[in-house]
C-alpha cells in the first residue's frame, strides 16, 4: 500500500488512543490465533469512520503477523503460506468481515447481498460454501486435484476434502494448502468486485490459485523441480 496509514485512514487515527505504534501492535492474541482490535469497539464511531474500518480490514486480512523477520512463513500440517493460512480458519470461525458479520457490530455496508453471486445474504458460510459461484471455482479445483466430489456443508469440509486423496501425505498436505489458498483467491476475487466493481470470473480465480499455489510449492525447496505446463494438468503429477 502507498503512504502510511494514518494518511489513508485518518478517521480510524483520528480517534485512536494510541497513535504511535506499529501495525503488529494492533495484532490481539497469538500469531495463529489472534485478531486484529484496530479500534476501541466500544467507543462511537461516524459513518466515515466505518467505511475506513471496511477497508483497513481488507488491507488486514491480506496481512498475516508472526514473530521474526518478514518473508513466506509455513506452520502447521498443510504448510499453506501463513496468512492463507490465518484467513481460512478465520472464516471457518466466521471472523471475517462479511457483510453480514460486520451487520451484527452494527457496521451497515449496503444491502448484504454476496458480491459473488448477487443471490444470498453473504456470510462466511455462504460466501465459501453456499454460494454458486464459489462451487464453480471448488468443483474446478477439485477436479484439477484428481478429487472425486467437494460437497461441503461448511467451510471446515472444503478445508478437509485433502482427506479423500489416498495416496502419500505430501500429496494431501498439498491439495490442503490448495484449498486453503482458494479461500483467500476468493476473498480477494469478492473485495475486487465491492472495492474496485471488477466481476469476478470463475476461470480467472481458478488460475490465480493455480499460479498461487505453483509458487507456493516451488519455493518449499523439496519441490524446486516442478513445471508450470504439468502444474496446471495436474498439481499431483509429480507424486
Ligand atoms: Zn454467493
Amino acid at each position: 500500500m502507498d503512504g502510511p496509514l494514518k494518511e489513508k485512514f485518518p478517521n480510524i487515527f483520528g480517534i485512536d488512543s494510541h497513535k504511535d505504534c506499529y501495525v503488529r501492535e494492533k495484532w490481539v492474541g497469538p500469531p495463529e490465533s489472534g485478531s486484529w482490535a484496530v479500534i476501541d469497539q466500544t467507543l462511537p464511531v461516524s459513518s466515515e469512520c466505518c467505511s475506513e474500518l471496511d477497508e483497513l480490514a481488507v488491507v488486514l486480512h491480506r496481512v498475516g503477523v508472526r514473530q521474526g523477520s518478514d518473508g513466506w512463513s509455513w506452520f502447521g500440517s498443510s504448510a499453506a503460506p501463513f496468512s492463507c493460512n490465518i484467513f481460512a480458519w478465520r472464516s471457518e470461525m466466521d471472523r471475517i468481515p462479511t457483510a453480514s458479520a460486520l451487520a451484527r457490530r452494527n457496521i451497515h455496508v449496503g444491502d448484504q447481498v454476496c458480491a459473488l453471486c448477487n443471490f444470498d445474504v453473504e456470510s462466511s458460510l455462504h460466501l465459501f460454501s453456499g454460494c454458486g459461484f464459489s462451487y464453480g471455482v471448488w468443483y474446478s479445483l477439485g477436479k484439477w486435484c484428481g478429487l472425486d466430489s467437494v460437497i461441503a456443508f461448511d467451510n471446515r469440509d472444503l478445508l478437509e476434502l485433502y482427506k479423500q486423496w489416498t495416496g502419500s501425505k505430501e500429496g494431501r498436505k498439498l491439495i490442503q494448502g490448495i484449498f486453503i489458498i482458494g479461500f483467500w483467491v476468493l476473498w480477494g476475487a469478492r473485495n475486487d468486485k465491492i472495492f474496485n466493481g471488477k466481476d469476478p470470473k470463475v476461470f480467472e480465480i481458478d488460475l490465480n490459485v493455480k499460479s498461487l499455489s505453483f509458487l507456493w510449492y516451488k519455493h518449499r525447496g523439496r519441490s524446486k523441480n516442478i513445471v508450470w505446463k504439468d502444474w496446471v494438468v495436474s498439481p499431483l503429477y509429480m507424486m
